[in-house]
């Protein structure tokens, strides 16, 4: 494996960068005071509570608690490992990393993984292609209708059905067995059986060039259907879809992109000459696919199956589609079918226009309502309302959300005022639940929300990691044995270990060495709002003092149970040498905790 960066290195990599020019070549940040404000690249939002303190190297995120310094960023931001981030960062920086074994670093791990991907995907083809084994999987995308000029597009694949063949393959070709036990290519528990037996292969292209993973579909009935490639530093599952790499140039050209729910929708949909066709890969469309689509493109259409699993994708992939800003159209397909179906029964002409022609989110949306409905009493109607408030929650403008709720009143006859005032009550409850999710927006950033009621522990230690400069006195005053609550004690022992190896006191490096989530974010949260900025010096000693004097009084019970002990006649009694030595620290301490 590689050599480790030595720390003075990733000490001075991160003096030498500017955390503004890291995350500003990602966020579009504007001023406020001595923090930017930005979008938050890691969860979607539309108004900012991602911000960044260049005074103090970090940022943070209000909403989703993400934060770090620019390793912690770019590691994020680009799924890289810690040393592939400080490797990254040097090379802007102009800092030399001389590596310890000989060259071959972390740098070249992710490109060795990202080769390696690349001549399975190969290789798999190769197989499908050539090997008479294989016949049953061209058999079976034959038997779809997908033609060898997709398939070849797609650089679709089959994986052998001798389990320890593609092992002794790579091998073969000086891969060392350790690294292809880290390649997600291989069974965790048995490292020689791959992960993929016997499956029609769809390699996952985030782009022309790179395979990142594999989607795997069985071919003999066996279940699961489809398997996906476990996530590795290449691939973060609910940040890729399948199909983009092939659909990129188009969607450009037409800032559009249509979502189905398989892979062999993607390839039947290309197939019917819809070139930006894509699938989310096993999951249900997330939050994250609906952000990567919201960047490329300004409109979807939803082409989920005609079942009810299908419908109700449609519904929460429309809202997820909405609250990020896409305009949101689907395409009803008939009940019991899905796109490769239609192109295999009816032909890519069909398939062709009924994805040219797709109806508004809404209409569908209130189609369904009102067919589930035959009765129109005013239960339905109620009904019919409390289903669509999540997505007319979504909707980003006032003037089209009135418009659809003068519609919904329209096709249930009530009176549009009504609809809108039932609307508005009902959307209240919905908003009390997002706010309460979002709590930062509602409740003043000093009210503990992490952790309540925080300590004189907790406080004292979360405020020395911001302002550091404190670090010294709180050591000479305060030894770690006194502390109790175990993350106040967790944030001593980084720093006491830092200031050991001579190493910068920065709230960003302290984080960056904690493994507990919830107080990294703790810390940052109160170091990018500023709460230590003005009146913490005060605070800070004041808390030291109340812990000392805490700990003297501790202290002198002991020694005051001691005495009372010693008092007793019998086995007990001590020698009065020692009760009159108790006596005179009890005295001393007495005196120091009047001294403070
Ligand atoms: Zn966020």
């Amino acid at each position: 494996m590689a050599g480790r960066i030595p720390e003075k290195i990733i000490d001075e990599v991160s003096r030498k960068t500017d955390i503004l020019d890291v995350v500003g070549s990602y966020v579009n940040l504007s001023r406020k005071g001595d923090r930017w404000w930005g979008l938050c690249p890691f969860h979607n939002e539309k108004t900012p509570s991602f911000s960044v303190s260049p005074d103090k190297n970090i940022f943070y995120c209000f909403g989703c608690h993400k934060g770090g310094g620019s390793y912690q960023f770019l590691m994020e931001m680009e799924s890289l490992n810690f040393p592939e981030a400080v490797r990254r960062l040097a090379e802007k920086a102009g800092v030399d990393i001389q590596d310890d074994d000989g060259g071959e670093g972390y740098r070249d791990n992710r490109r060795a993984l990202e080769d390696l991907y690349k001549r399975v995907s190969k290789t798999f083809r190769w197989l499908f292609v050539n090997n008479k084994n294989a016949v049953h999987a061209r058999d079976y995308l034959n038997k779809r209708g997908i033609s060898e000029e997709t398939a070849e597009y797609y650089q679709i694949g089959w994986a052998p059905r001798d389990g320890e063949w593609l092992y002794n393959f790579l091998l073969k070709k000086k891969y060392s067995s350790e690294f292809l036990a880290e390649s997600g290519l291989f069974s965790p528990k048995s490292p020689r059986w791959s992960y993929f037996v016997d499956r029609l292969m769809f390699p996952v292209m985030p782009d022309s060039e790179r395979v990142v993973a594999f989607s795997g579909r069985a071919l003999n009935g066996k279940e699961p259907k489809y398997i996906n490639s476990p996530e590795t530093v290449l691939y973060k599952k609910s940040r890729q879809l399948y199909g983009l790499g092939q659909a990129r140039k188009k969607i450009r050209e037409n800032k559009h992109v249509v979502i189905c729910e398989g892979n062999l929708d993607v390839l039947s949909c290309m197939q019917a000459d819809s070139g930006n066709i894509v699938a989310p890969l096993g999951t249900a469309f997330t939050q994250d696919q609906a952000g990567l689509i919201k960047r490329q493109a300004d409109s979807i259409t939803l082409l989920f199956d005609g079942d009810d699993a299908g419908r109700k994708a449609t519904v929460k992939a429309a809202i997820l589609a909405e609250s990020v800003g896409l305009t949101v159209k689907t395409v009803k397909i008939p009940r019991g079918t899905d796109p490769s179906d239609i192109l295999c029964s009816q032909g890519p002409e069909t398939l062709k226009k009924l994805i040219e022609r797709p109806i508004n989110i809404f209409d569908y949306l209130l189609d369904l309502l009102i067919s589930a409905k035959t009765d129109n009493t005013g239960e339905a109607q109620e009904e019919a309302l409390k289903e669509l408030t999540p997505y007319l929650d979504a909707v980003g403008s006032d003037v089209r959300r009135e418009k659809y709720l003068r519609q919904l009143a329209d096709e249930v006859n009530a009176d549009p005022v009504t609809v809108i005032r039932e609307y508005r009550n009902n959307r209240g409850k919905e908003l009390l639940r997002t706010s309460r999710l979002l709590s930062y927006r509602s409740t003043d950033l000093e009210t503990e929300t992490v952790f309540n009621p925080v300590g004189d522990e907790l406080y004292l230690m979360t405020a020395v990691a911001v302002k550091t400069e404190h670090f010294t006195t709180l050591r000479r005053s305060l030894a770690p044995e006194i502390f109790r609550d175990r993350r106040a004690l967790s944030v001593y022992r980084v720093m006491d270990e830092l200031s050991v190896d001579g190493r910068e006191l920065s709230t960003e490096v302290i984080v960056s060495k904690l493994d507990d989530e919830k107080l990294k974010s703790y810390i940052l949260e109160k170091a990018v709002a500023g709460i230590y900025d003005q009146r913490a010096d005060g605070t800070i000693k004041e808390k030291i003092r109340i812990l000392q004097i805490r700990t003297l009084n501790e202290e002198r019970q002991e020694l005051q149970k001691l005495m009372d002990k010693g008092n007793d006649t019998g086995v007990d009694a001590v020698n009065p040498m020692i009760n009159n030595a108790r006596m005179k620290r009890i005295v001393e301490i007495d005196n120091e905790i009047q001294a403070r």
